[in-house]
């Protein structure tokens, strides 16, 4: 497995196989990889002639008072597992390499897809996406690009840049992996303390609920939402950040919730900011 960190070596990597007519995937992360990442990336390995991931966290994306000091970072590690499922290159760049002196440009999402959810609580977190996103397939040059539906604000985001700037990538989008317990698999349980990872896997159950409510004749949004909050609600230590219910891939609030809709949240727990959503 190659390890790569120069942007222009990577788009030369990348290059020749594309010239050579590889369908190439990628799967983009931040690193602390786990079952979530892996599954991305088994699913390419299976789909496309060549994988590429990348691990890099990205300080464009992270607020001001967010956790990007505190965000984990395990390189050595990640690298083994990515070489144990056989990528063929992890691209790795530093920051310097990413954003050089100099660098101006920035991707701006606007409309609809930003209105809601996390955009309000994390300004401009979702243009340091675009903009991080737009660069990694600049130098990977991709066939096909995986992300997790557990990000779904992400997934909905990004299939919309892509189509905006007509880059030629197929989005991928793949299914949240969980914990047994129905924990939503992410980097950021690796923060939470013995007591807070038993509290967590409340909010599977809070969308599990709603869900459950969803599918019951009263199912006005207002009904569904109660029915997660009331679950929640049961552990005082959560505090939610926002709790609604969309349609999946426009991202537009619903107000009768039927097939297609999400209900997706966002909640700290010691510190940790935590988002979850289930499709019904
Ligand atoms: P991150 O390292 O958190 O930026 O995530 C990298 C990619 O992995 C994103 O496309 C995420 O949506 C995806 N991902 C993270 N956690 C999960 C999960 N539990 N299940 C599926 N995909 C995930």
């Amino acid at each position: 497995m190659k390890v790569i960190s120069d942007p222009r070596k990577m788009q030369d990597f990348s290059r020749k196989l594309r010239r050579s007519g590889k369908v190439i995937g990628f799967v983009p992360t931040m690193g602390a990889l786990h079952r979530g990442h892996l599954e991305l990336v088994k699913t390419s390995r299976q789909k496309d002639e060549v994988t590429l991931a990348s691990i890099y966290v990205n300080p464009l994306q992270f607020g001001p008072k967010e956790d990007f000091e505190k965000y984990p970072r395990m390189l050595v590690a990640d690298l083994e597992l990515l070489s144990k499922l056989k990528v063929d290159a992890v691209y790795t760049p530093s920051n310097k390499g990413m954003y050089p002196e100099g660098f101006s440009t920035e991707v701006k999402v606007t409309g609809p897809l930003v209105k809601g959810l996390c955009a309000p609580y994390r300004p401009g977190h979702f243009d340091g996406v675009a903009t991080v996103v737009v660069k990694l397939l600049g130098a990977t040059l991709p066939t096909r690009l995986y992300l997790g539906q557990k990000d779904a604000q992400q997934v909905a985001v990004l299939k919309r840049v892509v189509r905006d700037l007509d880059m030629e990538v197929e989005v991928v989008a793949c299914p949240t992996v969980r914990e047994k317990d129905g924990l939503a698999m992410s980097s950021r349980n690796l923060r939470l303390g013995q007591k807070g990872r038993a509290i967590a896997p409340v909010l599977y159950r809070g969308l599990c609920a709603g869900r459950k409510q969803a599918l019951s004749r009263k199912r006005d949004a207002r009904t569904v939402l109660a029915a997660v909050r009331r679950v929640i609600a049961r552990e005082k230590e959560v505090k939610l950040q926002y709790l609604e219910v969309v349609e999946k891939d426009s991202l537009r609030p619903v107000k009768r919730v039927g097939p297609g809709a999400m209900i997706a949240l966002a909640a700290h727990l010691e510190n940790v900011r935590l988002i979850d959503n289930i499709i019904v």
